[in-house]
């Protein structure tokens, strides 16, 4: 049996899958990030007893969370959660439950999820990306995840896509993250005077009655395109999977991936761009698949 938790920030996640992927339990609690870091251990600690009491079973565990992960230390760096911020999750838990525990953050854990049995299974190299609050990608080839010497293989999010753009986080300007996710979108609609206050879905759904949510939408689309070229010129991928809050407009499926077909190195593009298939529950399934699955 394999356990997967997905440590959000408003919830803990947890599932139970066989050998074959099958889930047999599910679990869930608030994530307690007002009562700090020791109270998330044990909440995570008591979601993966639960599933362990349900099932009559002992399991692997791996555990999917937001933010990036130090491949060195296994320290989070830039959850929203802020208590997690520089704490050694993966040592941490691992101590207190006895046991080895995989840690990989909510984009690698997409990618697992859908290679493995979901909208790129089949497909020897899978490019997923998390287009939602934030934006990140995990590679896989042929069926595992591939970290890249410094853990930053897939991270895209990060290419500065163009120089003089907004700030982020991360020092740089421009990056794929501050244009194409959420809180990007939203921005480049104001900026093309759109009203304040309109989230993602809500400029998707104004774009056939609203010029400037049209206009935005197009712009995010050729950005997108022109953010995945960049991909595709490197790995050429056999499918391109999109996940998180953004992928469930309709557009970047036609109009995101003509603009990828001007932007890759090729006149004639065939890479499939395709909506996850396990949706919000990819992260904890990812997170189970973290550890290979053992004869029963
Ligand atoms: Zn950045």
């Amino acid at each position: 049996m394999r356990i997967g938790i997905d440590l959000g920030g408003t919830k803990i996640e947890g599932i139970a899958i066989d050998a074959h992927g099958l889930e047999r339990a599910r679990a869930r609690v608030p994530t307690p990030a007002a009562q700090g870091y020791d109270a998330i251990l044990t909440a995570i600690a008591g979601v993966i007893a639960d599933l362990e009491a349900t099932t009559g079973e002992t399991g692997t565990i791996g555990i999917g969370s937001p933010g990036a992960i130090s491949h060195k230390t296994g320290a989070i760096k830039n959850s929203n959660t802020a208590c997690l911020n520089g704490r050694a999750l993966r040592e941490d838990l691992a101590d207190r439950l006895n046991r080895p525990i995989r840690l990989e953050n909510d984009a690698n854990c997409l990618a697992l999820s859908e290679a493995r049995d979901g909208a790129g299974q089949g497909m020897r190299c899978v490019f997923a990306v998390i287009l939602g609050t934030g934006v990140g990608g995990g590679l896989i080839i042929d069926g595992r995840l591939w970290p890249g010497r410094q853990g930053i293989a897939g991270e895209w999010g990060h290419n500065v896509l163009e120089a003089d753009g907004p700030a982020c986080y991360c020092g740089r300007r421009g990056c794929v993250e501050t244009l194409l996710s959420g809180p990007g979108l939203a921005a480049s609609y104001r900026a093309l005077g759109g009203r304040t206050g309109y989230a993602a879905h809500e400029i998707a759904a104004h774009a056939a009655d609203d010029p400037r949510a049209r206009a935005a939408l197009d712009l995010y689309c050729t950005r997108l395109g022109r953010a995945l070229g960049t991909v595709v010129n490197i790995v050429d991928p056999d499918v391109i999977v999109l996940g998180g809050g953004l992928s469930a407009i309709a557009d970047l499926y036609s109009k995101g991936r003509e603009a990828l077909a001007q932007a890759a190195f090729t006149d004639d593009l065939t890479t499939p761009i395709v909506c996850a298939r396990h949706g919000a529950a990819s992260g904890v399934r990812g997170a189970a698949h973290l550890w290979p699955p053992t004869a029963p």
